[in-house]
């Protein structure tokens, strides 16, 4: 291979290109034999057809931010890292949209965005590392996502290159083509388990005039997600809905921008945005919603204020995961009116399994980050996290809703679609990687329908 692509192959891979951000918190790694940093498609093209011929295993990578394992190569073989393909290809944003290529990252691509009056409004947390190639191949959303959809909703077109070497075109500067099956909608959420997205066309928004950000603290989460349900049945259409539960504002609460009173045990991040007078006359409207039974409101307005909470929003992940200096965090999503029963459950099942246990997430997606905390070095709480995980997921289930309803599925959580579909999609599913990746070279064993494989 380097007598093919010569520097852009590393035959002795930094260590953090075995890792993402699950090894972090959870202690898995991986080991492969090179790293490959192509600058350009017609390398990645090269690299998969030796890999084909060599069946040699193939792990993309984008920014190792991943919270599913994705990343991680588990059987040695190359791990083919999209970094050093980050050129903006095209960008029009008198009609908002942009061709980039798959390595640049997210904050990038919003900082692009915001500097000509536009906005890529995916938000997801680690967006100064995450590439938006991951982000793609992980369909991954963001607070803001209530509102304006996850990755796939933005998403025109897709370069790719499939596992035999062969590069395909889907989709483009076209806002609308339903001539064939939507294998755009197929790669996104992929986990680089039927091709490597190399780059992307992807729509943008104008950026509203003004965001005034809301935050509601409550006794409990009853009370909060009664909020909830009032600012949707008025018919308020806010651009955030999320929350924290007692526990993880318990951790956090200290860096909030203001105190938060003693006996808050919920707290609700909402946003409200448009015009400017758009934007005040909806904040009114979600500001006599959250009446009831409220504790506290902070409702910021001057940049730094609004800037400052954000931030803090970004780093609830990393303050949680410090406590024990570990988490098995997973993302599960149930129907939104149920949210409140899965913070109760996430709470009591890690008690079962004398774990801490406390969630925050995206609210109004009824999408949870159930989180049980450990010490990443002590292998019976691993295994204790374990055990109640599959207890979260069984809940989800049972719930109607899903295992993973934003990090997937990874290694994380193989073998979780087996009970969550029934037995003919789980074949079809594993069918679908069949017909892309026949010789199984790419992220082998992630996203797997049924597991053991086969
Ligand atoms: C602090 C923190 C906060 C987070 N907050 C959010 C959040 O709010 N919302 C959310 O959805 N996620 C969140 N995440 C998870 C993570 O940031 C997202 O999943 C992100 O989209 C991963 O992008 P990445 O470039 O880091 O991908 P990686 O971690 O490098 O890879 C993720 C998966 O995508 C595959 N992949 C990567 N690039 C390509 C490519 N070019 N072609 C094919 N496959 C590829 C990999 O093989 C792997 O399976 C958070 C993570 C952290 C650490």
């Amino acid at each position: 291979m380097r007598r093919l692509l010569g520097d852009a192959v590393v035959a002795e891979p930094a260590a953090h290109y075995l890792a993402d951000a699950t090894a972090q918190w959870r202690g898995i790694s991986g080991h492969a034999d090179a790293v490959v940093l192509p600058e350009n498609t017609g390398q990645v093209e090269t690299v998969l057809a030796w890999c084909t011929e060599h069946e040699c295993q193939v792990t993309p990578r984008g920014g190792g931010t991943g919270l599913a394992g994705g990343a991680i190569p588990l059987s040695g073989g190359i791990v083919l890292a999209l970094e050093r393909l980050c050129a903006v290809r095209s960008f029009e944003p008198e009609r908002w949209r942009i061709e980039i290529e798959a390595g640049l990252r997210t904050a990038e691509l919003q900082r692009l965005a915001r500097e000509s009056g536009l906005r890529f409004p995916v938000d997801p947390g680690a967006a100064e590392q995450s590439q938006i190639g991951g982000n793609i191949a992980t369909n991954a959303g963001g607070p803001h996502s209530f509102k304006y959809g996850t990755t796939r909703a933005q998403l025109t077109g897709l370069e790719a290159v499939l596992a035999s070497g062969e590069r395909i075109q889907l989709g483009g500067k076209v806002r609308k083509d339903v001539a064939g099956y939507d294998l755009l909608g197929l790669l996104a959420g992929s986990e680089g388990t039927l091709a490597v997205i190399t780059a992307a066309h992807l729509k943008l928004v104008p950026a509203p005039e003004s965001q005034l950000p809301l935050v509601a603290l409550y006794p409990d989460a009853l009370a909060g997600t009664a909020a909830i349900e009032r600012i949707l049945a008025w018919g308020l259409e806010v651009a955030v809905l999320d929350y924290l539960d007692a526990g993880a504002l318990a951790l956090t609460a200290a860096s909030f921008p203001i105190p938060v009173p003693r006996d808050a045990g919920f707290m609700l991040i909402t946003e409200t945005d448009g015009s400017a007078a758009e934007a005040a006359r909806l904040h009114a409207e979600v500001s006599e919603a959250l009446a009831d039974n409220l504790l506290e409101l902070h409702a910021p307005t001057a940049p730094g204020e609004i800037a400052a909470l954000w931030r803090w929003r970004d780093g609830i992940a990393n303050q949680v995961a410090a406590h024990r200096g570990g988490k098995v965090s997973d993302d599960i999503a149930v129907p939104p009116e149920q949210l409140a029963a899965a913070i109760a459950e996430t709470v009591a099942i890690g008690a079962r399994h004398e774990l801490e246990a406390l969630s925050w997430g995206h609210a109004g997606d009824g999408n949870l980050h159930s989180t049980f905390l450990v010490d990443p070095r002590d292998a019976g709480e691993l295994r204790r996290a374990d055990d109640a995980a599959a207890e979260l997921f069984a809940f989800a289930i049972a719930s109607g809703g899903s295992v993973s309803g934003e990090h997937g599925i990874g290694i994380a959580k193989r073998g979780q679609l087996a009970r969550q579909w029934a037995a003919p999609a789980v074949a079809l599913h594993d069918a679908v990687k069949r017909a892309f990746d026949p010789g199984e070279i790419l992220n082998r064993g992630k996203k797997p329908g049924a597991w053991p494989a086969g």
